[in-house]
């Protein structure tokens, strides 16, 4: 046995003795759906059945948001002094840390990415989100406005109320962590529906946050479908906010939710079809090509801001595709409870198929694979597919149009800087972007040009809770991270009062 796969034993040891929790979370209280009924949790690591989740309704969601209300309604926690809401999300911190193993196993186990991504990454991420918002909210003031002398007018800010989080299955705890935490910094109370396909993190995080002392009924987790869950919190008319991070074709229904029913506030983080733009001014193409590749195939590509359309330059483009492959080559699917795996399975079987059905299209319009393309592993019973590459990709393709969320990278030449950037903003996207180029002229001038929330100059998915994270266009509305998020889970409040 290699020493990568006796600690994969170790993991898939402590796999078998994981036990799973798949209640609702109502009022601090485990409970089954209001109805009795379950759906199963698959694992795409190998298909097991894990365990049955509660298939919440709109019933359970009014529970929630009652136990959310009464408990924003009492102050148990939105008049706590700021420091000690500080201090519970600095324990919750703690307590994330300390079931990292746990919670990197459950989201392996539920949504196929590797072990070494969930410890290394997520788990690291979400605690350090808890830490930096608890630390943030006794250091924020609020303001008394430039009045005239007779009068003092104070600008507060003020917790919302109740707010959903509807999130995705890509980085389960993450998504909801950049919501949860701010929303309980700022005093709100919360009610968390995850992705159906991966609810077993957001329970056992609402578990925790209970045990760290966030009081009962403040942080609820409702498992369902969307159509079912999703939709109740989206018509409720006791939710004061929805926030939400998943396709742009959802994020629309919740607009449609929020008009249909009392206004509530929103925030979307939605898709994206991210360019990626590697010009022959960048002196160390190999990187670039390297850097451009691990991006495309983290997480097996099921990421919002994955850089899926490669954009170079065409005297550079043979040397960029050489090493495209050979990158690509090191992101062959494995076993993801193995710590040398790069790349896991994609999150079901339903999403495997629409991925393969993207590369089939590709090809049908003319692009050429130059990598992978094929369903791998099927022995596993789970799913898993090769990372891809297809060049002589046109912009107009859907490869290069539509959002395929997984290890899909299309590759497009162009002759030109200007057609570069034309290319580059020619989608209803605009969440996250790239440039390489060593000229500091030229990497100003693409920025500023690029119409996306984040542009990245040689480099690709730099990352600190410290900068906003959204997009523009159809990416969304609104932003995730840093202070600017506080502004979603807050409103300002002017107090006069009269010194005459
Ligand atoms: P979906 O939009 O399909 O689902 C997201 C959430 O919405 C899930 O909890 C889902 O429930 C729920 N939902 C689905 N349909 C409805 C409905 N009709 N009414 C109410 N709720 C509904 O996205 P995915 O989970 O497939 O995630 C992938 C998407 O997320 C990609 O488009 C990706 O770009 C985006 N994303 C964006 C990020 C960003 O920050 N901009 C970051 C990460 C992902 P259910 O689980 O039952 O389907």
């Amino acid at each position: 046995m290699t020493s990568s796969s006796s600690t994969a034993g170790r993991w898939h040891e402590m796999a078998r003795a994981l036990s799973f929790t798949g209640s609702a979370l109502i009022d601090g209280k485990l409970c089954p759906a209001a109805s009795g009924r379950v759906f199963p949790s698959r694992s795409p690591v190998d298909g097991r059945h894990l365990t049955d989740i509660a298939r919440c309704d709109s019933e359970d969601v009014d529970r929630a948001v009652a136990a959310g209300r009464r408990a924003f309604d009492g102050g148990v926690w939105a008049a706590r002094p700021p420091a000690e809401r500080k201090a519970v999300l600095r324990r919750l911190a703690e307590l994330i840390r300390s079931a990292g193993d746990e919670l990197a196993l459950l989201e392996t186990l539920d949504m196929g990415k590797p072990i070494a991504d969930s410890t290394g990454i997520d788990v690291r991420a979400v605690a350090n989100c808890f830490d930096w918002y608890g630390e943030a909210i006794d250091k924020i003031y609020d303001e008394v406005a430039p009045t005239a002398s007779d009068s003092l007018a104070l600008v507060r800010r003020e917790p919302l109320g109740v707010i959903a989080a509807v999130v995705p299955w890509n980085f389960p705890m993450l998504m909801a962590a950049w919501k949860v935490a701010p929303a309980l910094a700022t005093g709100n109370s919360v009610v968390l529906k995850p992705a159906k396909q991966s609810s077993l993190s957001a329970i056992r995080l609402g578990q925790l946050a209970l045990e760290a002392g966030v009081p009962p009924g403040v942080f609820n987790v409702v498992p369902g479908m969307g159509p079912e869950v999703g939709q109740a919190l989206g018509l409720h008319m006791d939710v004061d906010g929805l926030f939400f991070t998943g396709s742009t074709p959802v994020g629309k229904i919740f607009m449609e939710y929020a008009a249909r029913s009392n206004l509530k506030k929103l925030g979307l983080e939605l898709g994206g079809k991210s360019p990626n733009i590697i010009l022959a001014s960048y002196r160390d193409t190999a990187r670039a090509a390297r850097v451009s590749a691990g991006s495309a195939f983290f997480n097996q590509g099921e990421m919002c801001t994955c850089p899926s359309r490669l954009i170079v330059e065409r005297a550079v483009a043979d040397e960029v595709m050489e090493v495209l492959i050979e990158t690509a080559r090191g992101f062959a699917p494995a076993d993801p409870l193995d710590p040398g795996t790069a790349m896991g399975a994609l999150v079901d079987e339903g999403h495997t198929a629409r991925v393969l059905g993207y590369i089939a299209t590709a090809e049908k319009e003319g692009a050429h694979l130059r990598h992978g393309g094929k369903q791998v592993m099927q022995d596993s019973g789970g799913h898993y597919v090769e990372p891809t590459i297809l060049d002589g990709v046109r912009n107009d393709m859907r490869v290069a149009r539509e959002e395929i969320f997984g290890p899909v990278l299309s590759v497009i030449t162009v002759d030109s800087v200007d057609e570069a950037i034309a290319v580059a903003n020619d989608t209803q996207y605009g969440l996250a972007s790239a440039v390489w180029t060593d000229d500091l002229a030229t990497a100003h001038r693409l920025s500023a040009r690029i119409r996306a929330g984040m542009v990245y100059v040689n480099c690709y998915d730099c990352d600190d809770l410290t900068t906003p994270f959204g997009g523009f266009k159809q990416s969304g509305i609104g932003r995730d991270k840093s202070l600017h998020a506080l502004e979603k889970y807050t409103e300002l409040k002017t107090t006069w009062i009269s010194l005459a």
